[in-house]
């Protein structure tokens, strides 16, 4: 039985050898006989691909693979489910929010529980930004509304999976990628850890605010199709809306002819309405056309500038 730890890593250099340290600590208590590590370089612009050439030096089951750029964690996780050899897979973070003390645990669900994937979740959201938490509740709330697959609120990346579960995940290539749904996407038998919410060891998050609400949009167009029909909700309840002011306005002439020349103001605002929802729904299909585009583009989903034998 072997265990393969894929590990993203952007200008990580300060918290790897913590991460090492920890998972060092935590080895003995793991019930596997192979235990490796594939560190995903993204494109870092720091010390973190010398020190993971370091760590390989030092220790063969310390791998890495090293992007020619950066290509977002998304691709980091796809290029190292690639190259994780393990019967078991575990995806976690390289900043320790991941906590590898959770390892055995997640380990011991798959081997002697039957689960095929074992999943974790924050209890809190201690420590975050207020307006953070507000906007993720929004989220996943409005998603798990409009999409048939049902998100986790506070579901991490931490994440242990069986080989056919990595399979599965493989086979969907898409280049938009959104590993929250794809997890949920797949199914298999899931058991769901919790733990406290843990600041990172050192470093900084490379998640900011703009970051964060694309990646959510990201979600909602990659897992659901329902703002196109609520574009053409939209466009036949203004049809039906126009119906009926028409009839109302020739019935309203026929009577008093005069009282037409009141209705600018009314006039401009229904212009500023109906020109924004038409504009509204026209980005909704922007949308989706572009991650069309994008997606027959078929272009690689990262590519590797280096990599450990
Ligand atoms: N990460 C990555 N590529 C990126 C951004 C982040 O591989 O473009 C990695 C990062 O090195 C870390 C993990 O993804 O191991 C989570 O990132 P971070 O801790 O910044 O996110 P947060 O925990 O604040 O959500
Ligand atoms: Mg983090």
């Amino acid at each position: 039985m072997k265990l393969s730890l894929i590990v993203p890593c952007y200008n990580e250099a300060e918290v790897l050898p913590i991460f090492r340290k920890a998972v060092q600590d935590v080895r003995p208590q793991l019930r596997v006989d192979e235990l490796e590590v594939v560190f995903v370089d993204d494109g870092s612009r720091d010390a973190t691909l010398s020190i993971l050439q370091q760590f390989n030096r030092e220790d063969a089951s310390l791998r890495y693979v090293s992007f020619s750029r950066n290509f977002g964690k998304e691709a980091a996780i796809y290029a190292g489910l690639q190259h994780a050899a393990g019967d078991l897979v575990c995806l976690m973070d390289a900043d320790m929010q991941d906590p590898p003390s959770l390892l055995p645990e997640m380990v011991g669900a798959c081997l002697d529980e039957g689960y095929d994937t074992v999943g974790t979740r924050r209890s809190t959201r201690s420590g975050e930004p207020p307006i953070r938490s507000f906007f993720a509740r929004c989220f996943y709330r409005f998603i798990n509304h409009i999409s048939d697959t049902k998100l986790v609120d506070g579901a991490r990346d931490y994440r242990l999976m069986r080989r056919p579960v990595v399979a599965a995940i493989l086979a969907m290539p898409e280049y938009n990628r959104f590993s929250k749904g794809i997890f949920q996407w797949v199914g298999y038998k899931t058991k769901w850890l919790e733990y406290e919410n843990v600041e990172r060891a050192a470093g900084e998050t490379k998640w900011s605010f703009w970051k964060l609400l694309k990646y959510s949009f990201e979600g909602i167009i990659s897992f659901s199709t329902v703002p196109l029909a609520l574009a053409s909700f939209m466009g036949m309840l203004l049809c039906v809306i126009a119906m009926v002011t028409i009839v109302v306005l020739a019935v309203r002439h026929f009577l008093d002819p005069m009282t037409a020349v009141y209705g600018w103001t009314s006039l401009v605002c229904l212009i500023m309405f109906i020109g924004g929802v038409q504009l509204l729904c026209m980005g909704i299909l922007g949308q989706y056309i572009a991650k069309a585009y994008l997606e027959v583009k078929k272009r690689p989903i990262y590519i590797v500038g280096g990599k450990s034998e």
